[in-house]
Parts: C-alpha cells; sequence; structure tokens
C-alpha cells in the first residue's frame, strides 16, 4: 500500500469534504468512528459544492481540492448540493470525471432491526456501474428545433475496466456470482459491447459463476427475489437507476454507502444527497457514509479497522436500542449523534446474529493505458448516414436524396425516422416528425474518401437541409452500424 500518500508521523491521508446539507453530521460521524478504531488516517480539510459555487467558481471545486486528492488519492466526502440559479455543473460528477473514476461500488444488505418489505429475505448484493461514460457523458444535440438527441458513448476499454472490477471485487468479497445486466437485445452495439466484453472476460475468473441478464428482466427479478443476486455490473444509466432501486429494498438511502474507483484515485460517499430539510438538525442517518468508510479503509489497506466499524454498526442495529429517526420515526427515535456514541462504544463487538463476510484485498484491475484498445486490421467506409430536416411527404424526400446522388459514386439505401425505414417501401407510420435520416452506400461496394463525402453533402445540402453526418464504418469486415426497424 506505499502508493498512498504518508505524513511524517507514518499516517495515510485521506482527503475530507465535508459537504453540503447534512455532509458535515454524515461525514463528522464516520470520522470521529474511525478516529476511534485507532487507525493510522490523518484528514486534509477540503471544501467543494454549495460554499464554492457561492464564492463564483463555477465548477464547485477549488483547485486547492483538486491538489489534495491528487496527492492522497482517497478521499471521504459528503453529499454536494447543485444549487439552483448559480453554479453550472454538478460538482459531483466534475470530481467523478476529473480523476476519472469508472467504477461505483455500490452494495446494499439486509440488516438487523430495519423494517422494510423485503426484511424477510436474505439481501447482500452489489452494484457495480459504469461511472463516466454512456448517456451520463452528457452529449446532446438538438437535430431540429423539436428533435432532441444524446450520444450513448460505450467503450470496449471501459467495459473492460467495468467487468474486471466486478469480478475482482467479487473475488475480494468471496463472492460466487456475477450478473451482466444489459439492454443488448436492443442496443447491440453500445450495451452488446459491455456483453460480449464480459463473456470474454468471466472465463478469467473460474470459480465465479458468469451470467448475463436483459436489464429490464434483472429489475423484475430483484424485486421477486433480491436474494438470488450476489454482483451485478451495468452500463452506468442502468446502474445508477436500479441501485436506487437496491437501495430501497433494504431500508432506503440512509444505508447505501458507494465507492468511486478509478485507476489511481478512490472517493467514497453515500448514495444519498445532502437532504437539506434536516441539515443541522442532529437527526440523520450516518450510516451509509459509515460503510462507505469501511470500503475506504478497506482501500486503504485498513483491514482491521474497517471490520471493527462494520462489527460495530452492525451489532448497534441488534441490539435496537439506538435507531436514527428513518427507521424509528419521529417517537423514540434517537439522535446522530447518540447512535455515533453507540457504534464508538461498540467497536470491538461482533453481531450476534448476522453474517458479516471476510475481506480479502481486492486487485485493482490493470488495463492498458492505450487509447485505440481494440486496433483494426482492416477498415472503410462503405457510405455515410446524412441527417436531414424535412417536413414535406417521405416519398418526396426520398426522391428528392435519390435525385441528389445522381452522378455521384453513392446510391440512397433508404430513408429512415428516429430508427424506423420509411423509404422506398412506406411503413405502417403515418405520424412523422421533422427529423429524417437518409442512408447513402457506395455503388462499387468500396470505400468512402472524405471528397465523395463532402461532395455529397452538397449533394444533399443543395435540396434540402442537413443537420449531422454519421460515416458508416466497416471494421475487419464488420458493420459499425446498426439496421432500420423495417430493413430487410
Ligand atoms: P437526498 O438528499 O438524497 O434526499 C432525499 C430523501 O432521502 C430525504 O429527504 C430523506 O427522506 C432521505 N435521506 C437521504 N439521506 C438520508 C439520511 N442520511 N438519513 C435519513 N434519510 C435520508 O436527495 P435530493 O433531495 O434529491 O437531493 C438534495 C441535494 O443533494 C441536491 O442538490 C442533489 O443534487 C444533491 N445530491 C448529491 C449527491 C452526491 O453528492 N453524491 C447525490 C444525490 C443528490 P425523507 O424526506 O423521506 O425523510
Amino acid at each position: 500500500m506505499s502508493s498512498f500518500h504518508l505524513t511524517d508521523s507514518g499516517k495515510k491521508l485521506v482527503t475530507f469534504i465535508p459537504g453540503d446539507g447534512i455532509g458535515p453530521e454524515v461525514t463528522g460521524s464516520a470520522r470521529r468512528i474511525i478516529e476511534a478504531t485507532g487507525a493510522p488516517i490523518a484528514w486534509e480539510d477540503r471544501e467543494a459544492g454549495e460554499a464554492v459555487f457561492k464564492k463564483g467558481l463555477p465548477s464547485g471545486v477549488p483547485v486547492e481540492t483538486i491538489e489534495s486528492i491528487k496527492k492522497t488519492k482517497v478521499a471521504l466526502k459528503g453529499p454536494l448540493g447543485t444549487p439552483v440559479g448559480f453554479g453550472e455543473k454538478s460538482a459531483n460528477v466534475t470530481l467523478r470525471k476529473l480523476f476519472e473514476t469508472y467504477g461505483n461500488i455500490r452494495p446494499v444488505r439486509t440488516l438487523p432491526g430495519v423494517p422494510t418489505a423485503f426484511a424477510h429475505k436474505a439481501i447482500d448484493l452489489v452494484i457495480v456501474r459504469e461511472n463516466v461514460e454512456d448517456l451520463y457523458a452528457g452529449i446532446e444535440y438538438m437535430q431540429t428545433p423539436g428533435v432532441a438527441e444524446a450520444l450513448k458513448v460505450i467503450s470496449r476499454k471501459g467495459c473492460e475496466k467495468i467487468v474486471r472490477l466486478a469480478f475482482e471485487f467479487a473475488r475480494a468479497e468471496g463472492r460466487k456470482k456475477v450478473h451482466c445486466a444489459t439492454k443488448s437485445n436492443i442496443m447491440k452495439m453500445t450495451e452488446g459491447t459491455l456483453k460480449r466484453t464480459f463473456e470474454a472476460v468471466a472465463p478469467e475468473y473460474p470459480e465465479i459463476k458468469a451470467e448475463h441478464i436483459i436489464v429490464d428482466n434483472c429489475a423484475h427479478q430483484l424485486v421477486r427475489f433480491p436474494e438470488w443476486f450476489d454482483v451485478i455490473v451495468m452500463t452506468n444509466m442502468n446502474g445508477d437507476i436500479l441501485s436506487d432501486m437496491t437501495s430501497g429494498l433494504i431500508g432506503g438511502l440512509g444505508f447505501a454507502p458507494s465507492a468511486n474507483i478509478g485507476g489511481e484515485h478512490a472517493i467514497f460517499e453515500a448514495v444519498h444527497g445532502s437532504a437539506p430539510k434536516y441539515a443541522g438538525k442532529n437527526v440523520i442517518n450516518p450510516t451509509a457514509v459509515i460503510f462507505a468508510s469501511v470500503m475506504m479503509l478497506r482501500h486503504l489497506g485498513e483491514f482491521e479497522a474497517a471490520s471493527a466499524i462494520e462489527n460495530s454498526v452492525v451489532a448497534t442495529l441488534e441490539d435496537g436500542k439506538f435507531r436514527t429517526r428513518d427507521i424509528q420515526g419521529d417517537e423514540g427515535s434517537c439522535s446522530t449523534t447518540a447512535y455515533t456514541d453507540a457504534i464508538i462504544a461498540n467497536l470491538g463487538r461482533k453481531p450476534a446474529r448476522t453474517f458479516v463476510r471476510d475481506y480479502k484485498p481486492m486487485r485493482l484491475p490493470q488495463v492498458p493505458a492505450a487509447p485505440d484498445f481494440v486496433k483494426a486490421k482492416e477498415r472503410k467506409v462503405a457510405g455515410a448516414d446524412v441527417f436531414v430536416e424535412w417536413t414535406g411527404a417521405v416519398d418526396a424526400l426520398g426522391k428528392g436524396l435519390e435525385g441528389a446522388a445522381q452522378g455521384s459514386p453513392f446510391k440512397l439505401h433508404m430513408v429512415t425516422s428516429r430508427g424506423t425505414k420509411l423509404y422506398p417501401g412506406g411503413s405502417a407510420v403515418t405520424d412523422t416528425v421533422d427529423a429524417f435520416t437518409g442512408r447513402f452506400v457506395k455503388l462499387d461496394g468500396g470505400d468512402t474518401s472524405d471528397a465523395e463525402l463532402l461532395d455529397l453533402l452538397a449533394r444533399v445540402g443543395a435540396k434540402v437541409r442537413w443537420t449531422h453526418v454519421e460515416k458508416l464504418n466497416v471494421f475487419d469486415g464488420a458493420p459499425g452500424y446498426t439496421k432500420a426497424q423495417g430493413e430487410d
């Protein structure tokens, strides 16, 4: 563990960001408990979020905070609010992206004395969510005044990192099963890349059962039989939605921790936000951040302190004497401070009835840094999809685009709108919008030069307003583009 920053007294330095709203209370509780274990941790206090936005810094993350995490490589942070009206970007997303924390690990488990609709189920599962790609890269465009588009960017490299992280985490916790949940039946290229990567990597972990599941069925089975699942790896948006749902299965956001893992840096936090209405009231549940700090201590190699805290939290919940408002209601609930004191008093105890896992050190995935992670031996551009704005009849557009291609090395293959083929041959669709795509292919089946493509755009542009272009790439003989709905 020599890669962490050590203080002169040999302690591991951690960047501490209290956060907004209830952040200082929940992170303060976790910090007190860590200090009570005697673990060799020192803190570097830094700020991010609302106070920083208010000072006029649009990112919400000052350079001192970035420099601190660069140095310590580990941060424990409270939730950061994204105020409406000032501040442009989410400071959380900025931190995740700046440190390329590609993986988000979100464990949930049934806890003693925590009332839920699923309390009779033995839930103990982990969602490993891709954290920087997918629709959440936030690359959006207006194609026409009334048609919006978002790019779902998924890389083989990103998939390889997240899949390996899921298997390594499963191995560290002695887990037996990893599911990969995707929508690859519909999105064969983007979601399909995760599925194919999962199937390629899984044989390297023969002791772990690997299974693919369609993500909507996964949501359904998670509610019916949550005890079936162990580790589930997903793309960013699917993982975001399903991990909030799994938090609900085990008693709510007060119990759901999260670790943002990068190649070199890691940021530990709760899944929940800053819950501003409870700020400063000393009533909220700090367990999510306490469990996040257990994950942080394991990441830092402080296994004994991590297990001591985990055992103490579970023992405290088993006792049932100190219950925060979210699980007890107003009557008879304890303060955040009293709950924290009880956990500190219980350090050294083990739960009497509840299973707690053994944890072995996790090996962080090593994936080559080369940007061209996948290389093609052969490639060509078989044509182009030209996206156009059009309010008239589809047949008229199709004939116009055929005319535009006349005399060029291309022919119009079809016209689509929102992924459905409309010309030639028509479709049952009578309702259209003003965004269409003309797919042009090379007449000789060969490669397309940029000069040919620019000439094609000029020809199309003379007839109709074009909005954007996608090349029809073919890599090693495999089309790098999808067919349209209704295309044979
Ligand atoms: P939230 O802060 O997570 O709060 C939603 C509700 O969850 C609360 O009203 C409360 O429910 C419950 N809750 C959350 N944390 C709890 C805890 N520790 N103990 C007990 N109950 C807890 O979500 P939000 O209100 O949508 O977001 C507020 C702000 O946080 C926003 O500015 C958002 O952008 C930000 N946010 C930050 C992060 C992050 O930093 N990672 C994540 C999410 C949101 P009841 O009302 O039922 O008591």
